[in-house]
């Protein structure tokens, strides 16, 4: 999509901070980190958020929770890390195309909302 953010990103137009990338999926770090290690995986296709995963386009969604793992170990995140994924207005979305934020680097609170 043409005013899409990550999808510049993807194309190259907005430079990132690659840490993984193949012919699916993405992963950069967040230009406004969170916590020690705060990355974004992210498919190339656009889909918008969450809640327009579908039959047609759910592969891609398991091969970013392998590419998750991939990259976690990459990083070291033997701790562990937390992976969220804000989905519309009430979650703060503010990017409209589908990511999963990597979360990790140290002890993350139980806070949910
Ligand atoms: P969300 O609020 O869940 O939609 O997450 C969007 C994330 O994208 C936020 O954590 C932002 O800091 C991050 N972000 C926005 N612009 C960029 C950019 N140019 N490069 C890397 N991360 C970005």
């Amino acid at each position: 999509m043409s005013d899409c953010l990550f999808c510049k990103i993807i194309a190259g137009e907005i430079p990132s901070s690659k840490v993984y990338e193949d012919d699916l999926v993405l992963a950069f770090r967040d230009i406004a980190p969170q916590a020690p290690t705060h990355i974004l995986v992210i498919p190339k296709a656009h889909i918008s958020s969450v809640s327009a995963i579908n039959g047609e386009n759910s592969a891609v969604v398991a091969h970013i929770f392998e590419v998750i793992a991939k990259v976690a170990a990459q990083e070291g995140l033997t701790g562990g890390y937390r992976v969220v994924s804000n989905c519309g207005d009430h979650a703060g979305q503010t990017v409209h195309h589908l990511h999963f934020h990597i979360l990790g680097g140290r002890q993350l609170t139980l806070e949910m909302a």
